[in-house]
């Protein structure tokens, strides 16, 4: 595919122009005053496009049009509120394939990629839609005679949703689409890296709000994390920060929304590792193991980030998973057959160059890549050559993780020794294990196992589905998003209590007889 051709096409088709305002606040504010960012593909290192960030006056704009906009998205039910969000499905599927081209010219993302971050977000408003039928709470027996109780679920208000480069609409679609049914209206503040994805989806999304005459419930402001974001995580009017991105990044999020009593959803970094058991079956562990380390050039937070493989199969293993990654083709992600694109940028370039080093320093032997790379006729992309590592034994550099594809190896002897080496990092986002040894994959999934949020069997850490409440534990912040009753941290529950009685009863037999 020729990228040349394509930019200015899909620009047009997107409502891209060279510099687009940043701020959507009702309609696109024109000339935002923040600061300007300009955008090169990590395909060819070529500018894209300039996006102006908004400043605190533009914000301010924006949180009192979304206070107005609230007031009025509560007035409808949840149904309604679902079939705009069913609407917005149907347009998303017209627009998949250009919307997936400017998510692969953005990030880097193979064009499967690209559509799969598109395909996400239908998957998610087809279960918003449905969900915006099943909103329950609980009945709880009273204790109290011609006494009522029961819970029910509340929008919060503004909700803030913060989202990191490499999921940069998806995410925000996990959050958005089901905070909407709840109730809640969406400030996103996309990342600096990847903006655009976030502009062409709200050009979209909008204008199905527009023409069927819906409260205008998402507003998007670009800007950097220490201005905007900071905005964001000080105000009392957003209820809830979700905040999708580095340990670092909401370890400052989390301390400024605690300070005033918010509530946070925190989705940070992970550091997956899969155990391949001598009961695995090969095959399996093999694709397993490379879709999870190289897919997204190892810039997923799901990434399998190291494998613990049992000493009887562990030199036969490494050999095979050698070969494997020797016919893997690098390259333009939008050209057929590659699988592995560019990384987001020089900074990533060099982050994944320093952590090679230390990993040599701290023992580890390189067995395959961990060079730059030169791709011709993209000589000023941000190209690596993954690299598989064995480690003598768990050690700084294992325990960080490093957004880019590094497989660190480690050997185990007995399957309890390979769940030790797997939970001793500071992430808990996802884990597999790879056996048919019903035992083994028992004794993973319990208490003594896993200490992630996710767990899966015969399969890769990487490649979750939206039916399940995603997010991890220890570092990884313990958030939770998406499927299952994840709409719940988007609510506030209340618990009521009603006496249709002609008397007061109180609780736990209290007398209080006002003579
Ligand atoms: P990042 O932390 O650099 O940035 C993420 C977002 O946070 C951006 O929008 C950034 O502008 C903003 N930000 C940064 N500091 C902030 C602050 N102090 N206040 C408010 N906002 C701030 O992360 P990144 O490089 O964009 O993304 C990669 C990271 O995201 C990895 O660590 C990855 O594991 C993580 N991630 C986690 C999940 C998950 O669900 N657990 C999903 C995707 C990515």
């Amino acid at each position: 595919m020729d990228l040349k051709e394509m930019r200015p096409r899909l620009k047009s088709e997107l409502g891209i122009s060279e510099v687009n305002s940043g701020v959507y606040s009702n309609d696109w504010i024109d000339n935002p005053k923040g600061r300007k960012i300009n955008l090169y593909s990590p395909i060819d290192g070529e500018f894209i496009a300039g996006v102006n960030g908004g400043s605190k006056e533009e914000y301010e704009v924006m949180v009192k049009n979304m206070e107005e906009n609230y007031e009025k998205w509560i007035k409808l039910t949840s149904p309604q509120r679902g079939e705009l969000i069913r609407l917005i499905g149907l347009e998303l599927r017209k627009n998949k394939e250009k919307l997936g081209r400017i998510v692969s010219l953005e990030t880097g993302k193979t064009v499967v990629e690209g559509e799969g971050e598109i395909q996400e977000m239908i998957d998610i408003a087809d279960f918003a839609v449905g969900l915006s039928r099943q909103l329950y709470g609980y009945e709880i027996a009273s204790e109290r005679y011609n006494h009522r109780m029961y819970e029910q679920w509340l929008p919060l208000g503004i909700v803030g949703v913060i989202t990191s480069f490499n999921f940069p609409s998806s995410v925000w679609s996990w959050n958005s689409f089901i905070a909407a049914v709840v109730g809640n209206v969406v400030v996103w503040k996309p990342s600096s890296k990847a903006p655009l994805t976030a502009i062409s989806v709200m050009n979209i999304i909008t204008r199905v709000i527009k023409e069927h005459h819906y409260p205008e419930i998402f507003s998007l402001i670009a800007g950097g994390g220490g201005e905007v974001g900071n905005l964001m995580t000080s105000d009392n009017r957003i209820k809830l920060i979700s905040f999708t991105g580095s340990v670092d990044g909401g370890r400052k999020v989390s301390e400024a929304v605690a300070k005033r009593f918010g509530k946070v959803i925190l989705e940070l970094g992970g550091n997956n590792a899969s155990i391949i058991s001598d009961r695995a079956d090969i095959n399996v562990a093999l694709k397993g193991v490379a879709f999870g380390a190289l897919a997204t050039a190892g810039q997923r937070c799901t990434t399998t980030r190291r494998i613990i493989v049992q000493e009887s199969i562990y030199d036969e293993f490494i050999k095979k998973l050698v070969n494997v990654y020797s016919k893997v083709k690098i390259g333009n992600p939008l050209e057929e057959g590659v699988l592995v694109g560019p990384l987001i940028d020089e900074s990533a370039v060099n982050n994944f160059m320093k952590a090679i080093e230390q990993a040599r320093h701290e023992g580890g032997r390189v067995l395959f890549g961990g060079e730059k790379l030169s791709i011709k006729g993209y000589e000023k992309g941000f190209y690596v050559k993954p690299a598989i590592i064995t480690m003598p034994e768990v050690s700084p550099v294992s325990c960080q993780e490093t957004f880019a594809p590094i497989l660190y190896v480690f050997k185990y002897k007995t399957i309890h020794d390979a769940i030790k080496i797997h939970n001793a990092v500071p992430q808990g986002l996802s884990s597999s294990i790879f056996t048919t040894d019903l035992r083994e994959e028992e004794l993973f999934l319990s208490p003594w196992g896993s200490d992630c949020g996710l767990a899966n069997v015969n399969t890769a850490t990487a490649g979750a589905e939206i039916g399940g409440a995603f997010g991890g534990e220890k570092e990884t912040g313990g958030g939770r998003e998406s499927g299952s009753d994840a709409w719940k941290s988007y609510a506030r529950r209340q618990t009521v209590t009603i006496n249709w009685g002609r008397d007061i009863p109180l609780s736990q037999g209290i007398k209080f007889d006002i003579k």
